[in-house]
């Protein structure tokens, strides 16, 4: 049975975190999936839970910058970044300490670690209060749409996670920027809560990897969460959409287009933040509409690309991307 926690039970999901016990718990960007990353067995339940593939590495979690830099080698780019960003939707991937306690299979084994400081009060009071690093993943089977509330986590994992930190919806929507700064330059392998313009006015310019290929998911190890089918909805997408049918779901952007069976509009007055907010939630609710009346898909409108736009586009263009996995 998952067990649904308020904010005033933190210190409850603290210790059933300690006790190496699957919670998931709200931050700024999406619900994690937490466990102690220390745990070896509590790691191998993340995976198992989201039928996660190994390959592809967690996301650790910490209070504070202190302990955050504890499990890595930091640079002055590290230091300068984690000032201006964290608490916030800023993950860095950097060389793993030779010391770290970190569980390999949370780094699916490679030599770096990806580590940030949520910006979301109650997460950070829950990281605080365990003092250990918590990877967690985004908590929605693997390859899905991810969550931005308590209901959307029990949609996907009821009875799988032992409990839900009910923190309400998220206030950013979309997951965190992944840079990687464990190399020479740095490289930018997933858009997200900060935009990368920001990060190039701190650190100077930020490399873009090339993008994936249809058919070729296994390039992606150097940032196995950039699989090209990803984020995705059971209904088919296309994005890009400049008239939609009637037999279509409609995700608008500002003055929707006419003509579509149904609508989610993302934002009325057009603002890439609220749209990134109300994004998963979009396509959650216009999937379930397609798979009750019949339609044909979901059709996506444009959304520009500056600011949480790149991350939006980011999103939907693997929510369009042909799927791996089989429909269901
Ligand atoms: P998720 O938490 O499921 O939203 O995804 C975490 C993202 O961080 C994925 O894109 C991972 O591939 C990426 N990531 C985590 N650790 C590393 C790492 N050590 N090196 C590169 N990418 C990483
Ligand atoms: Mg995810």
């Amino acid at each position: 049975m998952t067990e649904i926690l308020q904010p005033l039970e933190v210190a409850r999901a603290a210790k059933l975190l300690r006790e190496g016990r699957l919670v998931a718990f709200p931050t700024e960007t999406v619900y994690g999936l937490g466990a102690d990353a220390r745990n070896a067995e509590a790691v191998a339940a993340i995976f198992e839970a989201k039928g996660r593939p190994h390959f592809n590495p967690l996301i650790l979690h910490f209070g504070s910058i202190r302990f955050a830099f504890r499990e890595v080698v930091p640079d002055e780019r590290a230091e300068r970044l984690a000032r201006k960003f964290w608490p916030g939707p800023l993950t860095l991937v950097l060389p793993r300490h030779p010391d770290s306690r970190v569980d390999l299979l949370a780094g699916a084994g490679l030599d770096t670690l990806a580590i940030r400081v949520p910006g979301h009060r109650l997460a950070l009071a829950m990281l605080n209060l365990t003092m250990i690093p918590i990877a967690a993943p985004s908590a929605n089977p693997s390859g899905g749409v991810s969550p931005t509330t308590a209901a959307h986590v029990r949609d996907g994992l009821d009875n799988v996670v032992d409990a839900i930190l009910d923190g309400g919806p998220c206030a950013v929507g979309v997951e965190s920027t992944v840079l990687d700064l464990s190399g020479g330059g740095a490289v930018l392998l997933r858009p997200g809560g900060v935009p990368v313009e920001e990060i190039e006015a701190e650190i100077g310019p930020v490399g873009r990897p090339v993008p994936i290929e249809a058919g070729e998911a296994t390039r992606s190890l150097r940032s196995p969460g950039m699989l090209l089918s990803h984020y995705a909805p059971d209904s088919p997408v296309r994005v890009g959409a400049t008239e939609v049918g009637e037999d279509e779901a409609l995700l608008a952007f500002g003055d929707p287009l006419p003509g579509a069976a149904v609508t989610w509009n993302l934002s009325p007055r057009a603002n890439v933040g609220e749209a990134a907010a109300r994004l998963f939630s979009g396509l959650r609710w216009l999937d379930l509409r397609v798979s009750r009346l019949g339609l044909k898909g979901i059709a996506a409108m444009p959304v520009p690309g500056g600011g949480l736009g790149a991350a939006i586009n980011d999103r939907l263009q693997r929510a369009a991307a042909p799927r791996p996995r089989p429909l269901v």
